[in-house]
């Protein structure tokens, strides 16, 4: 058994990440199987050493360990250039030249009804899929009517307490419910969900371990592995950190950042306590 956390270093670990490695770890113990970090700094716009060093120090400091050298995904762009290869030629892709201004336009046309969303925002309304663009620095998205052609079917089980058993899509409603998500950002060659998946499986992860708030990207997960012939770890979304207004934690909720705990004189089992965990 092999789980992983997978901070990206664009802001201040906070409680939600602190129970998110603990989760991972704790269940790695109990499984007998390794815990893994991974740093997920494909936005290199966004992500700074600074935050990469801070994350390994808070870690530490909440009694953590993984194996080094730990994987940072900025390293990876030959791996998930293949992927994307493997994919373009399987014909499951396109070049997509729109800003989100053309695409909100295009949603908001009258024949479009409300917009669907999807794990990835409003479900893309398809305006480059037949255009034929290759511009090589557009956008490239998965047409997801010809991925789901290939793959038929595709599904995943959960062994985290919220909604725990087997998930399987239909084409039907991966294409309606999902539709062609981008694969690879013109800014940075690829996308969280492309990497996600390519490194969980170089990783040899069989559990993937996270926050309930990607539960809904996992369809798009289970596609691209199939897809890429990856093996398809079991998940365990774990519920969210909220705070006392029960709004979910986020990285610029600076004022729940671990570190600042730590310099007002919490203990690692103090901030188990305030996640929830018994220490
Ligand atoms: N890097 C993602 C984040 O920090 C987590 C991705 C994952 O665990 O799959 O939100
Ligand atoms: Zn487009």
């Amino acid at each position: 058994m092999i789980t992983r956390f997978a901070p990206s270093p664009t802001g201040p670990l906070h409680l939600g990440h602190a129970f998110s490695a603990l989760t991972a770890d704790a269940l790695a113990r109990k499984a007998g199987g390794r815990f893994l970090l991974r740093i997920e700094d494909i936005d290199t716009a966004r992500s700074t050493p600074a935050f990469e060093t801070q994350i390994y120090d808070d870690l530490r400091w909440l009694g953590l360990s993984w194996p080094e050298p730990v994987l940072r995904q900025s390293d990876r762009r030959p791996a998930y250039d293949a992927a994307l290869a493997s994919l373009e030629a399987m014909g499951v892709t396109y070049r997509c030249t729109c800003t989100r201004g053309d695409i909100r336009a295009a949603l908001a046309a009258p024949q479009e009804g409300a917009p669907l969303i999807g794990p990835d925002g409003p479900v893309y309304p398809g305006t480059c899929r037949d255009a034929g663009h290759d511009h090589p620095g557009a956008a490239i998205r998965l047409n997801m009517t010809r991925a789901v052609a290939i793959t038929g079917a595709v599904g995943f089980t959960e062994i985290g307490p919220l909604h725990s058993g087997r998930h399987d899509f239909a084409p039907d409603w991966l294409c309606t419910q999902v539709g062609d998500v981008v694969l690879a950002r013109r800014d940075i060659g690829t996308s969280y969900h492309l990497a996600v998946c390519v490194d969980d499986a170089a990783q040899d992860v069989t559990l993937v371990t996270r926050g309930a708030d990607l539960f809904e990207a996992t369809a798009i997960h289970a596609v691209l592995q199939k897809l890429l012939g990856l093996p398809v770890p079991d998940y365990h979304h774990h519920r969210l950190i909220r705070d006392e207004q029960g709004k979910r934690l986020a990285k610029r909720d600076a004022s729940r950042a671990i570190a600042l705990y730590r310099a007002e004189g919490a203990t690692p089992d103090d901030i188990r306590r305030m996640v929830g965990l018994d220490s």
